[in-house]
């Protein structure tokens, strides 16, 4: 699906790894991977329209694969989390840093996700 939307195929995959739950417990586990794209993007571009374009791109194929509501936070503002049937993030966006409300790249919490940084390693070289 992300091939379609981002008009090419993607370039490196990860393999699959599988994962206990991070931040909550549950029954179920997680399948975590890390793909790659080389886009074409016009001299010029503006790094953070293009990030936000591409995050909604992600949000909307999480849509489509059954991803429902918003994410919930406890009465200290803390993140809980929960099974999710997807969940698609921007990790890199080449050398661009990003951070506005909607959108950090790089991903905030991915240098201490072992989780992320494994598939991530397969693919950067
Ligand atoms: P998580 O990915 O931490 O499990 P969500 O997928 O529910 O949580 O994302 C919560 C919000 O994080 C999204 O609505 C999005 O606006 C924001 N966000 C900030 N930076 C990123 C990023 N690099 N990739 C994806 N989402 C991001
Ligand atoms: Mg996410």
């Amino acid at each position: 699906m992300l091939n379609v939307e981002l008009g090419t195929p993607y370039t490196a995959v990860s393999s699959l790894l599988e994962t206990e739950p991070w931040g909550f417990e549950s029954e179920d586990k997680f399948l975590n991977a890390a793909v790659r794209y080389q886009l074409r993007l016009r001299k010029g571009y503006n790094p953070e329209a293009e990030g936000l374009m591409i995050l909604e791109i992600c949000k909307d194929i999480e849509k489509r694969l059954g991803r429902t509501g918003k994410p919930q936070y406890d009465e200290k503002g803390e993140r809980i989390y929960s099974d999710r049937p997807i969940d698609i993030d921007i990790l890199l966006f080449g050398d661009n840093k990003i951070d506005c409300e909607e959108l950090t790249v790089p991903h905030k919490l991915m240098y201490e996700r072992d989780f992320v940084m494994i598939p991530l390693r397969e693919i950067m070289y």
